[in-house]
């Protein structure tokens, strides 16, 4: 079972014994789990809250990250592999993920206002009531993915895949998009509650706090 913060209920960040809320060395431990994580890879590792503002982490590989309430603002992610990673509440405001691959990633209330976000994958994400404000999805792949309740005012959408995408309650104002794209997407993703193909279902441990399984091979 994952370890429990020293001073209170919450989970312990990795290579720290206290969560996000009590750690004094934000900053260092930023620094040091960044280089592990290049060096390990992230995978099912506890980084909530990290500071890594507008750092260049091209092709990164953080792919089963947990990330909620990171901060990514402004960082370089082009190329980044950041599957089935849990962001949510994440801060990736202005960051560069031109080319990403974020498929199945649980990232409600994102705050990527004004990212980049062209070519990236998407499919199976979860973007519910995410701010995408001035973000370019020019060529992105959005098949299946949940918008529903996001901020996607003048957003660019031009030429993305919206197969089974779902927009209910979404703000597209000014938006640059097909709206007969989106009401196709739509009616799709109620008829069908299929997983996009080759994606399988969310796994269970990214589907809030990403709580992993008791038997973690890791631990
Ligand atoms: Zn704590």
């Amino acid at each position: 079972m994952r370890a429990r913060c020293k001073q209170c209920e919450n989970h312990a960040l990795h290579l720290r014994d206290v969560c996000e809320e009590h750690i004094d060395d934000l900053e260092s431990w930023s620094a040091e789990v960044l280089e592990d994580v290049r060096a390990n890879g992230a995978h099912d590792k506890n980084l909530s809250g990290v500071e890594w503002a507008a750092l260049d982490l091209t092709d990164i590989n953080l792919e089963f990250a947990i990330l909620i309430r990171a901060n990514l603002r402004e960082c370089v992610l082009r190329g980044a592999n950041i599957s089935r990673a849990g962001l949510s509440n994440a801060d990736l405001t202005n960051a560069d993920m031109t080319n990403a691959i974020l498929q199945m990633i649980n990232a409600r209330r994102l705050k990527a206002s004004g990212a980049c976000l062209d070519g990236a994958r998407l499919n199976g994400a979860t973007l519910a009531n995410a701010d995408l404000s001035g973000a370019s999805l020019i060529n992105s792949e959005l098949v299946g993915t949940n918008l529903r309740g996001a901020n996607l005012r003048e957003a660019n959408l031009s030429g993305a895949q919206l197969l089974r995408a779902s927009f209910d309650g979404s703000d597209r104002t000014d938006a640059i998009l097909d709206d007969g794209e989106v009401d196709r997407a739509n009616e799709n993703s109620l008829s069908s509650k299929k997983s996009p193909p080759g994606l399988g279902s969310v796994p269970p441990s990214q589907m809030d706090w990403p709580d992993p399984p008791e038997d973690d091979a890791t631990s």
